[in-house]
């Protein structure tokens, strides 16, 4: 007997037709003679749906209350899905966050998980129930208030309740048949990957590919938790993440026994970019600029700092970050603005990332010019570049994004004969 944590995606459970869909894939799992806990993520773009509604009401918005507001679109389809399997004759339990466990720090919006006390799952699945527990949501260890833990944080739900029970493997359904070598959406040709390291798809998601939550790689890789990425439309095998360096990828008959060089390219729409104009240029400025980010609670991401026009004593630093931190990192450094020093800020929203990843590029020349090369001749201009050992980024125009993408994925050879099938979703 195997425990399996299934997790499926808000676009498996998009309707009524959806959440019967997946509870007959439960109840078989189950019937298979399995322990199944089950984590679900909101109906379709209904989180989206009630940021829109709040949007409507307040300019600002209170993040506990906006926490409140969001963790509702999983407990609405947790119920759904409980109710579609005692239909077909299973028996299930639906469990909120704090129900099931997930205890979290009180940063509203972007909550980490502190600790994870799963015991009424445990005694559910203990019973022969299937246990079904809401995604993206926890409870803060000090205010008791509901806290969610950033968008797309059902997968990290996922794998932290499978990390807890000891779950042999977590299968996040999607509408994809798994991890490609883009966004199929993107790239239409992109191909199915069977198998990738965490440490590449850790720079896929940090890239900006939404089919995985970050943490819910970080999580798994830290405590060896097997993702199986998969379509909940289809019955296809999906993409194994190997959770290990260590863990040995399955070779098939005739494939190179190395690497191959680049494992996928991945874009993002979810940043802008912040310079600040006319920084004193002399020590301590950037520790303080970062310094007055980070107390906004922002993530950045890419950094440049240009070289001081002759004789100014000035430079600018260009960062990205999130666009949904964009308004609070500009006002906090406006309102130290007289204290640093600086002359003004410029922000702009219509930028887009993408980055070309491959363990294979470490020890081969040339990638570098290839990508460029690709960029050059598909007309597209480079704001920021950044790399990794693994990695190389840059920031372009947001309109450009697509056709650099499609032309990167062809200068590497990745386009399959076939067209990619996107089962469901809308792509928000
Ligand atoms: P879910 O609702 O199941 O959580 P998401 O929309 O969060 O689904 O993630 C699935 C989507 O991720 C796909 O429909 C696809 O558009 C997008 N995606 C981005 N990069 C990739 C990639 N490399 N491989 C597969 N899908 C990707
Ligand atoms: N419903 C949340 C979101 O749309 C969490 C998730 O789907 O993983 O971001
Ligand atoms: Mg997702």
């Amino acid at each position: 007997m195997s425990l399996i944590v299934q997790k499926f995606g808000g676009s498996s459970v998009s309707d009524a037709e959806g959440i019967k869909r997946v509870a007959q894939r439960v109840v078989d799992t189950h019937a298979a003679g399995n322990e199944v806990v089950v984590v679900v993520s909101a109906m379709g773009d209904s989180t989206d749906e009630l940021l829109d509604l709040a949007a409507q009401i307040t300019s600002g918005g209170n993040a506990r209350e906006m926490d409140m507001l969001l963790s509702a679109g999983e407990r609405i389809s947790m119920a759904l899905l409980a109710m579609a399997i005692n239909e077909r004759g299973g028996s299930a339990q639906s469990f909120t966050g704090s129900q099931a466990g997930m205890i979290t720090d009180a940063i509203h919006g972007k909550a980490r998980i502190i600790d994870v006390s799963p015991h009424r799952i445990k005694t559910a699945i203990e019973k022969g129930d299937v246990a079904i527990v809401a995604g993206f949501q926890g409870m803060s260890r000090d205010s008791h208030d509901i806290t969610t833990l950033g968008r797309g944080g059902s997968d990290t739900t996922a794998v932290a309740l499978a990390a807890a029970l000891g779950a042999d493997v977590c299968e996040i359904y999607t509408d994809v048949d798994g991890i490609y070598t883009a966004d199929p959406r993107v790239a239409p040709t992109a191909q199915k990957i069977d198998t990738i390291s965490s440490e590449e798809m850790l720079e896929m998601a940090a890239s900006g590919a939404k089919i995985l939550h970050l943490r819910c790689v970080e999580y798994a890789r830290r405590f060896g938790v097997p993702l199986h990425v998969r379509s909940s439309f289809s019955q296809h095998e999906g993409t194994w993440v190997l959770p290990s360096p260590d863990d040995k990828i399955k070779i098939q008959e005739g494939e190179p026994l190395e690497q191959p060089i680049i494992s996928g390219v991945a874009h993002d729409r979810s940043e802008a970019k912040l310079t600040v104009v006319g920084v004193p240029d002399i020590p301590g400025k950037a520790a303080e600029i970062f310094g007055i980010v980070a107390g906004a609670n922002t993530n950045i991401d890419m950094i440049v700092q240009n070289v001081s026009t002759q004789g100014s004593g000035k430079t600018d630093i260009s960062f990205t970050l999130p666009i949904v931190d964009g308004q609070a990192a500009m006002a906090a450094l406006n309102a130290a603005k007289a204290e640093v020093g600086f002359d003004s800020i410029d922000y702009n929203e219509q930028i887009g990332k993408l980055s070309l990843i491959g363990a294979g590029m470490r020890s081969n020349p040339g990638v570098s010019h290839k990508f460029f090369e690709a960029l050059h001749l598909a007309g597209v201009n480079i704001d920021m570049i950044s790399t990794s050992e693994i990695r190389i980024s840059v920031v372009t125009d947001a309109a450009l994004l697509n056709t650099a993408v499609r032309a990167v994925h062809a200068a590497f050879g990745l386009d399959g004969e076939a067209e990619a099938t996107v089962y469901g979703g809308t792509g928000r």
